[in-house]
């Protein structure tokens, strides 16, 4: 196996506040990765998830207002992932990765892109 770990495969080691607003990780190292280009491991699996799009509250069906986890206030500029796995991620900046299963309103997400 190699062991080079491909940098751009985060998981929890990456903590949520390094995620700023814009989608960028800011790396201990000053290195910065997008959000978007990252793989995510979900909770209890071996497996990294690939981004398939990193979009705000505002594009959901129903919104989430609150973290599910720590219960404070999402900011409407925070970005949220949905993964190849079909799950949404929540970056907190409270507290910590949320994987939260939630309807996506791509109808629309796909009408505001056009
Ligand atoms: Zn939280």
């Amino acid at each position: 196996m190699d062991k080079k770990i491909d940098e751009n495969n985060i998981d929890a080691r990456v903590k949520t506040y390094q995620i700023d607003n814009d989608g960028i990780v800011h790396l201990k190292n000053g290195i910065k990765l997008e959000l978007s280009q990252c793989k995510l491991i979900p909770p209890g699996e071996h497996k990294y998830v690939n981004v398939v799009m990193m979009f705000s509250l505002e594009n959901m069906m129903n919104p989430l207002t609150k973290c599910p986890n720590c219960n404070s206030t999402i900011p409407w500029d925070r970005p949220i992932l949905l993964m190849d796995n079909n799950q949404f991620v929540y970056p907190c900046e409270d507290c910590t990765w949320v994987w939260d299963p939630q309807t996506f309103n791509m109808v629309k997400f796909r009408r505001e892109l056009q």
